[in-house]
């Protein structure tokens, strides 16, 4: 009879314990959103795939064409092509495409460019159902944004 009560009081003393830890959580300030419908503003610490800067003065970006960050690139995912047009001083970028199924984030792209073209986007939502999908036409995403 005595194990009964003692099992008894066992049982009440951890169902109050998970009571108060679920009351807790009831009256805790809430910290999470419902995502996709609900965002926050991710840190500028965050890395997504590279992007075309958007120069403020001339509403376009700012790449000279000088093929550094493809040639420095580890994992050859920039395709950058350019060519020289009548009056125009250097060469027109007219390609710059990032394969970012073999990009690894490393960050020697955008340290290479010495007029700052590139920086890494805040991009996250990255899904799809083919490679091709993570094959980037940066050029065409900056002329959006302009
Ligand atoms: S993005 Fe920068 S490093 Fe790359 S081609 Fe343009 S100017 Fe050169
Ligand atoms: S971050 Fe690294 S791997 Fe990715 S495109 Fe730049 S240089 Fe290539």
């Amino acid at each position: 009879m005595s194990g009964y009560f003692s099992e008894l009081i066992t049982g009440s003393k951890s169902l109050l314990v998970g009571l108060g830890v679920t009351f807790k959580a009831l009256i805790s300030p809430v910290v999470t959103v419902q995502y996709p419908r609900e965002k926050i503003d991710v840190t500028s610490a965050v890395r997504g795939h590279i992007d075309l800067v958007k120069d403020e003065a001339t509403g376009t970006h700012r790449c000279m064409v000088c093929l550094s960050c493809m040639k420095v690139c580890p994992c050859q995912c920039i395709t950058v092509q350019g060519e020289k047009r009548e009056g125009v001083k250097g060469k027109v970028l007219t390609l710059f495409a990032l394969d970012f199924t073999k990009c690894s984030l490393c960050g020697l792209c955008v340290e290479s460019c010495k007029p700052k073209a590139i920086d890494f986007s805040n991009e996250y939502e990255l899904a799809g159902f083919t490679r091709d999908e993570f094959v980037f036409d940066l050029l065409k995403r900056v002329k959006e944004r302009a």
